[in-house]
């Protein structure tokens, strides 16, 4: 099992309608703090994103943010305090975003949340990575997408043996326990490498 230096967060640009979401931002941030873990995000000061690295912040924890160039323009990027990488693509983000993290928490998002907590179990599925993800279901947000994933499984789509990999968790607690336990599937192969992706 790997130590959870740093984890890393998917979560919408935006806020979402219930007051909950916010909530569960901030209490991310509060708890990577609290455990001494290292924050890594997606680099922008809006929405669910802006929350939980602002509460990581001021309770203390490493905050690093991870943003293509083209949304630093547009965006005011995070000031004080986070570590900012700033990268050519939303390709190069993702790979950055894995490499500095040790696991992966999706908190309620849009495509672009989904987009990217689907790759990191695709590449956890190749073997390409040895990280957990872990979908924190605040007011069951993520209950249909993840019926939708046992309904692949169920059709044949995804291995009886993949379909944990897309952890579900109730709380941020239980979320962090997660990915600090998580081991691959027995039998898992490592089809590709890291600079294979
Ligand atoms: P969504 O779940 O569709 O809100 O997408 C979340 C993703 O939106 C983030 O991970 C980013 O790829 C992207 N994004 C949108 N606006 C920003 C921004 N201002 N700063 C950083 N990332 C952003």
């Amino acid at each position: 099992m790997a130590a959870l230096k740093r984890v890393c967060v998917f979560c919408g640009s935006a806020v979402g309608n219930d007051p909950a979401y916010a909530e569960a931002a901030r209490e991310l941030g509060r708890e990577v703090a609290r455990r001494g873990i290292g924050l890594v995000y997606g680099g922008g000061a809006v929405g669910l994103m802006g929350i939980a690295a602002d509460a990581a912040l001021a309770a203390g924890a490493e905050v690093i943010g991870v943003i293509p160039y083209g949304l630093l323009k547009r965006e005011v990027g995070h000031g004080g305090g986070v570590e900012m990488h700033v990268v050519d693509t939303m390709h190069e983000r993702k790979a950055k975003m894995a490499e500095l993290s040790d696991g992966f928490v999706v908190l309620p998002g849009g495509y672009g949340t989904l987009e990217e907590a689907v790759e990191a179990l695709t590449w956890a599925q190749l073997g390409i990575q040895r990280k957990g993800v872990v979908f924190l279901d605040v007011d069951g947000f993520w209950g249909p997408f993840l019926g939708a994933l046992d309904h692949m499984a169920g059709q044949g789509f995804i291995r009886p043996t993949h379909r944990p990999m897309a952890m579900r968790a109730a709380t941020v607690g239980e979320a962090l326990d997660a990915l600090a336990g998580w081991e691959p599937p027995p039998g898992t192969q490592v089809w590709m490498r890291p600079e294979q992706m």
